[in-house]
């Protein structure tokens, strides 16, 4: 099943509407998307009502107007800087039209002295005079009922006139089709809402400040249909993994036990409670779906290879997979030494093996000769088979789309999937990242953590900083640089690293590597892996770093405009240092003047690296749309719903989608079939090909 071909109008490139030509084009794809249906989305912020026609001499500074006058004279300017003025009168009084850029010509096409005229504009008064620079709109009498009423008001970006994007929008919104109603008709009546259709053209004709509320009944409905499509395609996810019977994994633990022995350490009452929690999943005759979630260094991954071994000890197998090629290597470090102590096989697939070798580990998994296999994204190729594949570890779970959760756990029947993830979600934003997931929270670190010393630094003392950097690498102490993001522009925030890669390298010479997005993967693996192995002393980085790599020399962390990252980003970021025994250091360079965000941001990282902590300060210094709306939270972008006003519709929208999937799991019903275009009306399809090979 493809796209509904009633929405192919809406799927088509912007270039597809009159008017957006190649220069537009961009300006609209940065502003609202490449799509026509990014348009829809793309709401008022404000409305211009002209309704409003006041005799002149009653016009108000500041607002809006329309007004009838007389064109009475013209002024050219007297000198080049000075704008081009033109009188005019009502019975009531004057008013000057200013105009700072344009042709003498145009204006006096426009505004013939003698004529009538209907300006449309705001008002102001200078000194004792009314003006109004740059009427919206300049017509005849005749043309006045042309005039629009009430115009929407939409957020702009630097080069696209308000008017040119207005139209375009309209022309989008031409595309909208009927479609039929997805929502349950005694909900519908309930809340008093509008049909699909209705609600998107009324969202863009707002006739005033209410109706920009996110409340009203036109956006409430839209924003539901963006939360019910979010919440059941979580829910055939779900769906789809518990139909699938999964195995009852019974092991006595003495592989794990193993294991356990061969560590060094003990392990923390958080690990014994999540691993226990695990081992129960297992057991069941459900398939599992669990995310294993706890801070950085929190040692989720000892825990995820526990249950590994219980898996291989009843004669399944088990896969591990990761991010990144370095994580990859990374865990399978960490494992080796576990899997040798319990007496079992493991192979590491990367995309780099290539020939002899890959074809032996594929045919020793398809035997089952090898039980666990750790890997990146290669783990999901085609070519990868599964002898007995029973459990599926994913880690830094947001780095990876539901689609390849899925693609892994189609490996073998019934596998049970646990998802790591470092980012401490707030409980609030779990529903819509994870659905209805089960979790287990690590809050406990390992003892003998040491505390990062944080500091914040303004800019302007970057050259001390570059000191104590080299007094750190003197002594044998490795460093991260971090780069922020530049908004909207990788290109750029490539550039600041390169430059500042540049500097860095010239006080400290070869020992400086450079990392980031626009760099190949390989190229990236390579570099990490010299920092990693210690060739490279400081690591400038964009943050590509923020995925859990562990360099235990690494003492030192600079986070060079620490005021433009998130506050659960710094958190991510500084936990890549003080993984060793020697104290380390975070220090926060900033421009002033901070913002008060900003500053509450970053003393609450000098306060406390407690991971919960910092994320439920983050949601309630930022709101849940803020927060929503960031990548590194692993919660996806909403674009109609905002959390800190439709917090009450997401579990509305979970009950529904649970109601649907219960009655209607193949989605085949009228309203079935409605909701899966609305699937694709939010691109949030991925789980509907499910449903045929369910
Ligand atoms: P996470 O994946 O949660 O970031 P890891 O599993 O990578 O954390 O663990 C980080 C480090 O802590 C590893 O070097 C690991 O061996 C160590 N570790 C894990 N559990 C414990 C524990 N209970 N006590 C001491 N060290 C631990
Ligand atoms: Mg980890």
């Amino acid at each position: 099943m493809t796209r509904p071909a009633v929405l192919f109008p809406l799927f088509a490139e912007i270039t597809s509407l009159p008017g957006v030509g190649p220069k537009v084009a961009p300006l609209i794809t940065r502003l609202a998307g490449p799509k026509v249906v990014d348009l829809l989305w793309h709401f008022p912020i404000g409305a211009v009502d002209r309704r409003h026609a006041p005799p002149v001499a009653e016009a108000e500074p500041g607002q809006v107007a329309t007004l009838t006058v007389r064109v009475d004279a013209h002024h050219p300017p007297a000198q080049p800087r000075h704008p081009y003025r033109v009188i005019c009168s009502d019975a009531s009084g004057f008013i000057t039209l200013v105009f700072f850029h344009g042709k003498a010509e145009t204006w006096q096409r426009l505004l013939p002295p003698g004529s009538t005229r209907v300006v449309s504009g705001t008002v102001d008064i200078y000194g004792a005079e009314r003006q109004m620079a740059h009427p919206d709109y300049i017509v005849d009498a005749a043309e006045r009922a042309g005039l629009p009423q009430v115009e929407p008001v939409y957020p702009l970006t630097a080069g696209l006139a308000p008017k040119l994007l207005t139209r375009i929008v309209g022309e989008a919104l031409k595309r909208a089709p009927e479609l039929h109603e997805w929502l349950d008709p005694s909900l519908l009546r309930r809340e008093g809402w509008p049909s699909w259709r209705d609600a998107v053209l009324a969202a863009h004709a707002p006739t005033g400040d209410a109706d920009l509320a996110p409340l009203t009944p036109v956006r409430a409905r839209l924003a539901y249909d963006e939360l019910l499509a979010n919440q059941l395609a979580l829910g055939l996810v779900r769906h789809h993994m518990q139909r699938a019977r999964g195995l009852s994994i019974r092991a006595d633990g003495h592989l794990a036990a193993r294991a356990l022995d061969r560590l060094p350490f003990r392990l923390t009452g958080s690990q014994q409670r999540a691993l226990a929690e695990i081992r129960a999943d297992l057991a069941g005759p459900a398939r599992m779906l669990r995310l294993l979630q706890g801070d950085v260094g929190s040692g989720k991954t000892v825990v995820a290879v526990l249950a590994m071994l219980d898996a291989v000890e009843v004669g399944h197998q088990a896969a591990l997979m990761a991010p990144t090629e370095i994580l990859a290597r990374q865990h399978m470090a960490t494992l080796q030494p576990l899997a040798d102590a319990a007496g079992v096989t493991v192979a590491l697939l990367t995309g780099r093996d290539k020939g002899r070798g890959r074809e032996e580990i594929l045919n020793g998994l398809a035997a089952g000769r090898i039980a666990v296999a750790v890997g990146t994204h290669s783990l999901f190729q085609d070519a990868v088979a599964f002898n007995d594949l029973a459990l599926a570890v994913i880690d830094e779970q947001h780095r990876f789309g539901v689609h390849q959760r899925l693609d892994l756990a189609r490996k073998g029947r019934g596998v049970d999937v646990l998802v790591t993830t470092a980012t401490p979600i707030p409980r609030t934003l779990m529903l819509t990242a994870y659905g209805d997931m089960d979790v287990s929270r690590m809050t406990e670190k390992p003892p003998g953590r040491r505390r990062v010393d944080t500091r914040t630094v303004p800019l302007d003392r970057l050259e001390e900083v570059v000191g104590a950097v080299g007094r750190a690498l003197g002594s044998g102490g490795q460093v991260f640089w971090v780069c922020p993001r530049v908004e909207e522009s990788e290109a750029l925030d490539v550039a600041a690293a390169e430059e500042r890669h540049r500097h860095l390298s010239q006080v400290f010479g070869p020992r400086v590597g450079l990392l980031h997005g626009r760099m190949k993967a390989a190229d990236r693996d390579a570099v990490m892996a010299a920092f990693a192995a210690g060739a490279l002393g400081l690591l400038v980085a964009t943050t590509v770093i923020e995925v859990g790599v562990d360099v235990p020399a690494a003492t030192v962390m600079v986070i060079e405009h620490a005021e433009r990252f998130g506050l659960a980003q710094l958190h991510q970021l500084r936990g890549r240092i003080g993984r060793g025994d020697r104290p380390s250091t975070c220090l926060l360079l900033y421009q002033p003047p901070l913002s008060a965000t900003a500053r509450a941001r970053l003393s609450i990282l000098r306060e406390t690296d407690d991971g919960f902590r910092i994320a439920e300060e983050d949601l309630r210094l930022r709101g849940a749309g803020e927060v929503l709306g960031t990548r590194q939270s692993g919660v996806p972008d909403f674009r109609l719903a905002n959390l800190d006003h439709h917090q009450g519709l997401l579990a509305v929208a979970r009950d529904d989608a649970r109601l649907v999937l219960a009655q209607d799991p193949d989605l085949a019903t009228p309203r079935g079939q409605a909701l899966r275009t609305l699937l694709y009306l939010f691109e949030r399809d991925a789980g509907i090909r499910y449903l045929r090979s369910g």
